[in-house]
């Protein structure tokens, strides 16, 4: 990911800068933002290029494949830096650092400093130590033991994301499902939800930064439960904040999925009608597996119930092809899911064994080659129904939130539809941050094409 920030331009004169290098999930972009905060207040500005950077943090992820081999490879594709400038500082910080810790101290001569996802907000005493000569490990939890699950932990929000016309703010953190193939419950610890008014105090103060959107934050969002307040509950707060246009979250869990989210979508205002709401699998014995507390009848149900009230909404979902044990049948099931459901968008992966999570240790671990036909095979079915998607939504009007210039034309703008259709403006002037009602009038690969009515 790349961090765009803005900085004075005499501020490049005295300050250090630090690259940091993001994978995976939103969570993780939102801990970058919150270490870019955390480094600001230390004099530091963000650059693109690792070259000229005083401080790289490589920001890691372990929810997907080979997450350790890619941290290393990228780690050894630093080192000749570190070499040349033996100032350079390197940190690992996200959920490989939780997990690897000291381990990544003695593989990377070159990394001065790993820290975990609760130790982020203690950056600055960690650099000072490096620069007395010492390489850190601090990866200790803070809320992690704590099993009450509204227990709530100040120190783990603190009100540092960067304002943006799309902001983010975590309101849960941490996850009680304990998927099989998923290792978040053990690296981010136990759910623990944000104080509701902490929440509401920073997104006031993004929106009144400039914010239009703000997506919510959290593995499994739609269990937030604090202070008496449910996720329903923050929508509808949320959802009265003057100057606020547009409000996301992502993930909802399926199996927390009811009837009162479905009518706070279809009912408060800013609410876009966009839901991703991860199935993972079409098959219940692999879901069974999983430990995913649904069946594909109950998700079916809940993305009928929620079409019914809304039926303009977008649907997007991750899929995971090749868990272990995963029949042809099995995967079978996933394709008619898909063709039944018709998504929107669909995050597919190859499943891959994630080290300390129970599917490493099931039978039935299958070939490469037969997770990767599955994928492009499920990728190719899901380009086809994109396709058909974008032709139905010829000529409809839909209120698009402009995000900039478009790259190839700057004459256009390009921005994100509320079902979060990325939108081309064809010969517009609107500016960053406006709302535009517009009529599509074509289609490419993976955006619309729109002319303003205004
Ligand atoms: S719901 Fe499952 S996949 Fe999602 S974070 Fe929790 S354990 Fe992982």
């Amino acid at each position: 990911m790349v961090l765009q920030t803005q900085e004075p331009i005499l501020a490049a004169y005295t300050s250090k800068k630090v690259n940091i290098q993001t994978f995976g999930c939103q969570m993780n972009e939102y801990d970058t933002d919150k270490m870019m905060e955390v480094l600001r207040q230390e004099n530091y500005i963000y650059t693109d290029d690792c070259k000229e950077a005083d401080l790289i943090i490589v920001n890691t992820c372990s929810v997907r494949e080979k997450a350790e081999q890619k941290v290393y490879s990228l780690l050894g594709r630093l080192r000749p830096l570190k070499e040349r400038n033996p100032d350079l500082i390197i940190g690992v910080g996200g959920c490989v650092a939780q997990q690897e810790g000291t381990r990544i101290l003695n593989r990377a001569h070159s990394v001065d400093l790993v820290f975990g996802t609760d130790n982020l907000f203690d950056l600055p005493g960690m650099l000072e130590e490096v620069h007395r000569g010492n390489r850190i490990v601090q990866t200790e939890r803070k809320a992690h033991k704590q099993k009450v699950r509204n227990f709530i932990p100040d120190f783990a929000f603190e009100n540092t994301s960067k304002p943006g016309l799309k902001s983010y703010i975590a309101i849960t953190k941490g996850c009680n499902n304990f998927c099989s193939f998923c290792i978040v419950p053990t690296t981010r610890g136990l759910e623990v939800s944000r104080k509701p008014e902490n929440i509401m105090e920073e997104a006031v103060a993004l929106v009144a930064q400039g914010a239009k959107e703000l997506c919510l934050l959290g593995q499994n969002v739609n269990s937030y439960k604090a202070g008496g307040v449910d996720f329903v509950e923050l929508l509808v707060r949320l959802n009265e904040i003057e100057g606020l246009e547009r409000i996301r979250f992502t993930s909802p869990h399926p199996k927390d999925f009811h009837e009162q989210l479905a009518e706070a979508i279809e009912n408060l205002e800013h609410v876009c009608e966009h839901l991703h709401l991860p199935l993972q699998a079409g098959s219940d014995s692999v879901l069974d597996r999983m430990k995913r507390n649904y069946t594909l009848q109950e998700y079916l149900e809940k993305v009928e119930m929620l079409r019914r009230r809304l039926p303009q909404v977008a649907i997007s979902t991750d899929i995971i092809v090749g868990f272990p044990g995963e029949s042809d049948v099995d995967f079978e099931r996933t394709v008619k899911a898909v063709e039944t459901i018709r998504f929107d968008q669909i995050y597919a992966f190859k499943y891959s064994p994630r080290p300390g999570t129970p599917a490493v240790d099931y039978d039935g671990q299958l070939e490469e080659s037969v997770k990767s036909d599955r994928l492009n095979r499920l990728l190719a079915l899901q380009e086809k129904i994109v396709a058909q998607k974008h032709q139905q939504l010829m000529g409809e009007v839909l209120e698009v939130l402009v995000e900039g210039t478009y790259p190839r034309d700057i004459r256009s703008r390009s921005g994100r539809s509320r079902g979060h259709y990325p939108v081309v403006i064809l010969n517009s002037d609107a500016n960053i941050g406006d709302l535009v009602t517009v009529r599509i009038t074509g289609t490419k690969k993976y955006s619309l094409e729109a002319l303003s009515l205004q």
